[in-house]
């Protein structure tokens, strides 16, 4: 799991995430596009607004209602571009919805002057307001709830304008009702639209992190099958190759070696007199040693070479692409290195050498027994004649 809450549930009557935090993360999500719609309307509001003015003029002539209601429209017209001038720089104006709610109700005011004032078309206003309240809710992106407390005040204010006049109560109340079938019809369409939206973002983000924690599985797994594979492949004292490992890559090279024509050698190599060492300090000194031969082996070696462990402390070098007299060569600077590498236990530098069988891999050299057979040989040959040395076969 990737955020704190994955609750998406969403509460029915307002068109909103349950949890604020989802709630908060949708508006931020879906805030760029919310704000261009949002300055989209009310460019197109404010150009209704001063059109419209041309009627009044036309109605009313240059009097004094004129200018009155000219100057409601220019002044709502610069509440709206200043708005859209503000979301520019602020889209999360749109998301709290509250500035825009401030606009709704200041440019609903503008309905009840014109009810008073344009005598001319008294009935078509009521038309007019009908119509607003639905493009309220289809056209104005903002909460769904806010734009019901702003068609509120739209119709509540047409219907106590209405009584004012001296209209009775039958005729507000009918108004009221007329009012209210927009009002419901934009509530509902509005309210299905903002659940959408919502329902449409939380399937993404469940998409999104099923794919995340799909990535991390997959992570996880590969992981695991890199350290299954370790734990197949190497010892688990030293890191070294194991034999099942060091066959395969013997056999590998081999073949690549023949194809091309490269000569090979194969060197076991025996620590000496490791049995002091165990006797002498215990078995995990002796661990600690083939633990830091290991090291120094793999290395010391080229990186194309295959260092395994044979045994005890008995190690397998498979030294690719190198002629006996190299491979002698490379064992006697590997063996003086070691020799002079004491190995820093308890408090103390333990002097540690070695002895190395070497013996070139032949053409006809297929059973890897016999070639390691071969470098034991030389390797044993080695013991006898002091130790510390390399001996080829
Ligand atoms: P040499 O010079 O003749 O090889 O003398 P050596 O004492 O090394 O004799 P040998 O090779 O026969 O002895 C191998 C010893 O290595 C026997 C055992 O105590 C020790 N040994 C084998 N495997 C391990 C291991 O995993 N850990 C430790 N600490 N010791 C091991
Ligand atoms: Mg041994
Ligand atoms: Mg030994």
């Amino acid at each position: 799991m990737h955020t704190a809450t994955t609750d998406y549930r969403l509460s029915g009557w307002r068109g909103e995430f349950v949890h604020p935090s989802i709630e908060q993360a949708f508006r931020r999500h879906s805030e760029a596009d919310a704000a261009r719609s949002l300055r989209r309307a009310l460019l197109v509001w404010a150009s209704l607004l001063l059109l419209f003015g041309l009627m009044d003029y036309s109605a009313l002539g240059g009097g004094y209602d004129f200018f009155l209601l000219f100057g409601w429209r220019l002044a709502t017209a610069a509440v709206l571009l200043l708005l859209y001038w503000q979301l520019r720089s602020k889209p999360s104006l749109v998301s709290d919805g509250y500035a825009v709610t401030a606009a709704e109700v200041f440019g609903s005011v503008l309905f009840f002057m014109l009810y008073f004032l344009r005598h001319d078309m008294v009935s078509w206003v009521i038309a007019v307001v009908a119509i607003s309240l639905l493009a309220l809710f289809m056209f104005i992106p903002n909460r769904v709830y806010l734009s019901l407390l702003a068609a509120a005040f739209l119709s509540i204010g047409m219907m106590a304008c209405v009584a004012a006049r001296g209209m009775g109560a039958d005729k507000v109340i009918g108004l009221g009702f007329i009012l209210a079938l927009p009002t419901a019809v934009g509530f509902f369409t509005a309210l299905r639209w903002q659940l959408a939206q919502r329902q449409q973002y939380a399937l993404l983000m469940q998409v999104i992190s099923s794919n995340r924690d799909l990535q991390d599985e997959i992570k996880r797994r590969e992981a695991l099958e890199a350290e299954l594979k370790r734990q197949a492949t190497t010892d688990p004292l030293t890191g070294l190759f194991n034999r099942r490992q060091y066959e395969m890559l013997f056999q590998r090279e081999r073949e690549r070696c023949s194809r091309l024509q490269q000569e090979m050698s194969l060197c076991v190599m025996d620590l000496d007199h490791f049995k002091r060492i165990n006797d002498q300090y215990g078995h995990d000194v002796g661990d600690t040693v083939l633990k830091h031969v290991a090291q120094h082996l793999s290395c010391a070696l080229r990186h194309s070479d295959v260092v395994g462990r044979f045994g005890g402390e008995e190690f397998i070098l498979i030294l690719p692409d190198t002629g006996l007299e190299q491979a002698v060569a490379v064992l006697n600077r590997l063996r003086e290195a070691l020799a002079e590498t004491p190995v820093p236990v308890q408090g103390e530098l333990l002097p540690v050498s070695a002895t190395f069988g070497v013996t070139t891999v032949q053409p006809d050299d297929f059973d890897l027994e016999v070639i390691i057979r071969r470098a034991d040989q030389a390797l044993y040959e080695g013991k006898g004649a002091g130790r510390n040395r390399v001996m080829t076969a």
